[in-house]
């Protein structure tokens, strides 16, 4: 519970740890704008030690965002991606969740990811693949390949995580203020006959790599840009890199799933302290259990008397349900119902008496 400055509920101190001066320049602009004309704990300003004059550096490009944004934002040109449907067989290497928004992937393996807009973008766009941890406590590290896997390469780009297969053209890139890396492609418009383009996407060490990623969550961040780096669209996903992604994936979804449950029905229990509230929460169970395509769920109630009653109620919810079942039935399976039909429902309703 206790992560210190991360849980404080100011949110100047939250922003500390995500924006960690990686460089002066940013670390001033956001000084200014976030601190001075804050009153901080007198502790609080020491540690960072800024120096009482920072030189003003004059830069060409923008520099790029300390904290890379993660949210997807499709833009005038209706950027979105997909993924091939693999299924979660054990020899597949490399799979999509669309539930979890998560891709598993096997080191090195090829990743095919669709590309689409829905007209074209200016002359020149690129795609950039970047990386980022997923968690805000890792957020400000830059994602690399881990040492050994690093030496055990000998290409220009070694430390890049993400690859792109298949292009001559793909270049590898590390910001020079905040030192993460990525890599861009040129775009390209979908060949004739299909409406989308694909990327090929390689992630060259395992979520697992000591001294890399460190069984830290990433995210991939796909961008859409002008040449001249201006974004256009984005889309992320979450991204484990495993020896076995079909399994990994069955077993992560299965568990989302679990939680889920648990948390409804947590909520359920939670909902019931209190006797004169007993019965309208019942109701609503009832009423939402219909909404989800008849789940049951079980109260735990204290008392006969009480439990009798509610049962009365539940019992009586439950009846109009069956009538309405039956009058829909009655209706799809005769057209013009007979009298017989009729007496038939009523008599099992009796007997469920
Ligand atoms: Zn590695």
């Amino acid at each position: 519970m206790d992560e210190g400055y991360a849980q404080s509920e100011d949110p100047a101190l939250y922003s500390l740890p995500l924006s960690l001066p990686l460089s002066q320049d940013s670390f001033k602009e956001l000084w200014e704008s976030h601190f001075l004309d804050q009153t901080l704990p007198e502790g609080l300003q020491e540690p960072f030690g800024l120096p009482p004059e920072v030189p003003p550096e004059a830069s060409v490009t923008p520099p790029a965002p300390t904290v890379p944004t993660t949210t997807d934002y499709a833009g005038e040109y209706d950027f979105r991606i997909r993924f091939q449907k693999s299924g979660t067989a054990k020899s597949v290497t490399s799979t999509y969740s669309q539930q979890l928004n998560k891709l598993y992937c096997q080191l090195a393996r090829t990743c095919p990811v669709e590309v689409l807009v829905t007209k074209d973008p200016p002359q020149g766009a690129v795609l950039r693949a970047t990386a980022v941890y997923k968690k805000t406590e890792h957020v400000a590290d830059v994602v690399r390949r881990c040492p050994h896997h690093q030496n055990e390469d000998s290409v220009e780009h070694r430390s890049h995580l993400i690859r792109v297969e298949g292009s001559q053209l793909a270049q590898y890139v590390e910001d020079q203020h905040t030192k993460r890396q990525s890599v861009i492609v040129p775009y390209e418009p979908p060949q004739l006959g299909s409406e989308c383009t694909t990327v090929l996407l390689s992630y060259m060490c395992n979520s697992s790599c000591m001294g890399g990623m460190n069984r830290r969550p990433i995210l991939t961040i796909l961008t859409l840009e002008t040449p001249e780096g201006q974004v256009l669209g984005r889309r992320c996903f979450e991204v484990r890199v495993c020896a076995c992604p079909g399994r990994d994936r069955k077993t992560e979804e299965a568990n989302a799933d679990k939680t889920q449950n648990e948390t409804k029905s947590t909520k359920k229990r939670k909902s019931h302290p209190s006797p004169d509230s007993t019965g309208v929460k019942k109701a609503k169970a009832v009423s939402s259990a219909e909404e989800d395509d008849r789940e049951v769920f079980t109260l735990q109630i204290r008392g006969r008397e009480r439990y009798e009653m509610l049962k009365k109620i539940n019992d009586g919810l439950e009846m109009l349900e069956k009538d309405k079942d039956n009058k829909k039935k009655v209706k799809q399976e005769v057209p013009v119902p007979s009298s017989g039909k009729r007496l038939l429902q009523r008599g099992e309703r009796s007997d469920s008496d």
